[in-house]
């Protein structure tokens, strides 16, 4: 079979993603580069606000509508909370994704309803506490250069406007040498970087009763692992950040300076009704703590703007923070209401308050992080280099990331073979910035 695979929503999916096109690889079918000439097409979906729901269901109508003739298969996080109403031949949850190959294969060589996969329905507790990990074994990401590697699924937050636990059920770690198995295959492929990834990444170890400890003790073991350059840690909740944790992580010789530390709003009212749990002075303490132990570090986080009720003053107080806390990016969402979640029944802003209150936010994030380049000016710095192109003299350069993930442009100037280049890491002097990116 020829397999198309489409992917929505956050790097766990693309992890997934990553993971069952190997699976199809392995049991030798190809991968269709469009939508056209595919016998399959999967589309891992993504439900974590209104918009990526429609956003999921509208690409399975596009691939019905490119290929008449394809099998549609919907997997992923949308498909798990449809209960079965979604435009798909094929619907698998987030759970069952380990068995989609044998179930495609089936309801290919059948052409029968009869062997539709059962959307698991993890949105009962009693299901979803049961829940264990599902391990894809090592996973090859097609980048060849930096590698997602998901260490845990799941989550037991419940923050009033997240759909996640419910779609993706409760915290489920991977198994410690599993972790270590994918993190050696990564680094014998060539792999230069490693992102440590989940759902809830900070519950790693909490259903099997481990604190934050437990993910320190994986991330030292993969730091020991020869050849390894860089390990990135994913999204993490300001309140994991212990002092024993970030003086482990100071210890860590090839841990990235760069911590994407969940805010969500700055303003402890917003946060109470969000519930999320920490507020504004707890989360400038941990900041002031990595601070301590990383001097140049890249602190970027996520806000929603326009949570329900958010007044004048709380959004104001979200701005005053942003500034204290010095964030050198920030993600900036406008609240779309989830159908499922506690904040859909809160009272909600006139509609475009909270897109227009993001933008204001995105216009200080685009100034704080070209400031935060242009810090690195006449400094030296490593580059990890990824993407090679060509300018109209002829000269190549090649983009890639600092270990603060700043953006950089790196002219080689050995043009014998510069194809070599990719997935080095190279020492650049910095001379300029173009905006957002380093040129060295
Ligand atoms: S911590 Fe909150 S926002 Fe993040 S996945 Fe869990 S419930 Fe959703």
């Amino acid at each position: 079979m020829k397999v198309y695979f489409f992917t929505l929503g956050c790097r766990v999916n693309q992890y997934e993603t990553d993971a069952v096109r190997e699976m199809f690889i392995e049991k030798g079918h190809e991968i269709a580069k469009s939508p056209e000439e595919a016998d399959v097409c999967i589309v891992n979906t993504c439900t974590v606000t209104g918009e990526a729901d429609r956003k999921s269901r509208q690409m399975l109508r596009k691939m019905a509508r490119l290929n008449p003739d394809t099998v549609v298969c919907a997997m992923g996080c949308a498909a798990e909370m449809t209960g079965g109403m979604i435009d798909a031949d094929i619907i698998c949850g987030t759970r069952d994704k380990n068995i989609l190959v044998e179930k495609v294969e089936s309801f290919v060589a059948e052409k029968s309803l009869s062997a539709l996969t059962h959307c698991s329905m993890h949105m009962r507790p009693e299901v979803s506490r049961s829940d264990v990990y599902h391990d894809f074994g090592s996973v090859l990401s097609p980048e060849g250069t930096r590698a997602f590697m998901k260490i845990e699924d799941g989550c037991n937050m419940f923050c009033t406007y997240c759909i996640i636990p419910f779609a993706r059920g409760r915290v489920a770690s991977r198994e410690e040498e599993s972790i270590i198995k994918e993190a050696v295959f990564l680094v014998e492929k060539g792999f230069k970087e490693i992102i440590i990834s989940g759902i809830h990444l900070c519950s790693y170890g909490k259903d099997r009763g481990e604190d934050i400890s437990a993910m320190l003790r994986v991330i030292k073991r993969i730091d020991s692992i020869p050849g390894i350059e860089r390990i990135r840690l994913g999204s993490m909740e300001p309140m994991s950040m212990t002092k024993e944790f970030i003086e482990g992580l100071s210890d860590i010789e090839h841990l990235c300076p760069h911590f994407h530390l969940s805010l969500q709003s700055g303003c402890d009212s917003v946060l109470k009704r969000m519930g999320r749990h920490y507020n504004t002075e707890q989360y400038l303490e941990r900041v002031k703590l990595l601070r301590e132990h990383f001097e140049s570090m890249s602190l970027t986080t996520d806000i929603i703007c326009g949570f329900p009720g958010e007044t004048d003053e709380e959004f104001n107080a979200t701005k005053d923070f942003v500034a204290r806390a010095g964030f050198n990016k920030i993600h900036v969402f406008p609240y779309s209401v989830r159908e499922g979640t506690v904040a859909a029944k809160m009272e909600q802003l006139p509609a475009g308050l909270g897109k227009e209150r993001a933008k204001e936010l995105i216009s200080w994030s685009d100034e704080a992080e070209k400031l935060f380049a242009q810090s690195f000016t006449g400094k030296k710095t490593k580059v990890l280099l990824e993407t090679m192109k060509k300018d109209k003299d002829g000269r190549i350069y090649y983009t890639g990331y600092t270990p603060e993930y700043v953006k950089a442009e790196v002219l080689i100037d050995d043009a014998a073979d510069p194809a070599s280049f990719k997935g080095r890491i190279v020492e650049i002097e910095i001379k300029y910035c173009e905006g957002n990116m380093v040129i060295g």
